[in-house]
């Protein structure tokens, strides 16, 4: 097994570790009915796109599937 030739240092540890913080998920306003959504995606909770409905009711269908 490889084995590591000096301890890491905290600073070397850290630098690594710079990248490795969580990042925000962008989101914007879903024009038919308000919930936030993926940008360029199709709304979750209602499925429409730009004002167009895609999807007929995408939660209804999950919740009649649960049942
Ligand atoms: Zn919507």
């Amino acid at each position: 097994m490889a084995v590591p030739k000096k301890k890491t240092s905290k600073s070397r540890r850290d630098m690594r570790r710079s990248h490795d913080g969580l990042k925000l998920i962008q989101s914007v306003e879903c024009q038919n009915c308000g919930a936030l959504h993926l940008p360029h995606h199709i709304c979750n909770s209602c499925g429409s796109y730009n004002k167009n409905q895609i999807v007929k009711r995408p939660k209804d269908t999950v919740d009649s599937k649960k049942d």
